[in-house]
């Protein structure tokens, strides 16, 4: 059994439909990397997850299953225990996530005393030794300062140890270290990694950074225009991507050991998802699109079990109908 299954999502804000039909499967140990362009989705579908959307959007699942549980249904207040115990979640920027006027150590305490119940020295106890374990040197001045003494990657450490302090079994990641030094992006990175491997926890992590997904993911989810057009393992899509998106996106990645003079960026932009939308959404900005791919939506392509990708390449009726 999963321990996160999603069947298909649906986001509606203010009438528009911003993530039209996600499925997402995550297991216990792994990391999913859920990738794409800004405004693709990527973010709404991870508050979704937490149940920290606006009040006036509309979410719709077909299924939704936790760690052997349904969660349609649940009520805020077992929302208010699932979250920080159950499901923790980091978020981009670390300023935004930590009271600038409560002392570090006292935050990571106060969810553990409100989580595991247990008293104020032990939650000073433990949240020291997370801020240890966590890599901070000289945890116990640490811990005594505010939020704006310390530099971005510790605070982004300090949020990590926030959102594991009561185990969670899965934590969400929407881009963590973009607000951070590249020194100290690849640190964090290597934290949550051996944080999910270690202590067995599914990781969501959301990027716009194929190269992350490299380094982290075992399962790759590649989003567009709000629905999922490529998943699978992360190696066999990255070396053999199917759909015409992955493959603009890492044409689109620098490499170290790159010899072009310049990056090929993806021509034009992603579609007004307040239109209604048939098709193809990419149809607009793929070279290989034909004449069917802006009138209906592709057909499923499965070349394994744990592969599929959304695109009428993959459909021979569909190229004899011509470009
Ligand atoms: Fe391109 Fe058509 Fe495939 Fe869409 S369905 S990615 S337009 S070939």
């Amino acid at each position: 059994m999963s321990l996160l299954e999603v069947r298909d999502l649906h986001i509606r804000i203010d009438g528009h439909h911003l993530v039209r039909g996600v499925d997402l499967q995550i297991e216990r140990g792994e990391c999913l990397a859920l990738v794409g362009e800004s405004g693709s989705g990527k973010s709404l579908t991870a508050l979704s997850l937490m149940q920290l959307l606006p009040r006036h959007a509309r979410c719709d699942f077909e299924r939704w299953q936790f760690d052997g549980q349904s969660l349609l249904g649940t009520t805020e207040a077992q929302w208010r225990r699932l979250r920080a115990s159950r499901i923790g979640m980091v978020f981009q920027n670390p300023m935004t996530a930590l009271n600038p006027t409560m002392r570090v150590g006292d935050q990571i305490g106060e969810v553990l005393r409100v989580h595991s119940r247990c008293s104020a020295r032990e939650a000073r106890r433990h949240a020291l030794e997370l801020l240890e374990r966590l890599g901070i040197v000289n945890a116990a001045k640490r811990a005594r300062q505010y939020p704006f003494e310390l530099s971005g990657g510790m605070l982004q450490r300090a949020v990590i140890a926030m959102a594991v302090a009561c185990k969670p079994a899965l934590l969400i990641a929407d881009e963590p270290t973009t607000a951070l030094d590249v020194t100290v992006q690849a640190e964090v990175l290597a934290l949550l990694r051996e944080l999910c491997r270690d202590q067995h926890v599914g990781l969501l992590l959301i990027t716009h950074d194929l190269g992350v997904v490299e380094a982290m993911a075992e399962q790759v989810a590649v989003m567009y225009a709000g629905r999922i057009v490529e998943a699978g393992p992360c190696q066999a899509v990255l070396s053999q991507p199917a759909h015409p998106y992955t493959r603009a996106l890492q044409q689109a990645m620098p490499r170290l050991d790159d010899r072009r003079d310049s990056l090929l960026a993806i021509s034009g932009t992603p579609p007004d998802l307040s239109q209604q939308l048939n098709g193809c959404a990419f149809t607009p900005r793929c070279e290989r699109a034909m004449q069917i791919c802006p009138v209906r939506q592709p057909a499923v392509y499965a070349p394994s079990k744990a592969r599929r990708c959304e695109c009428w390449l993959w459909e021979p009726q569909a190229q004899g109908a011509g470009r």
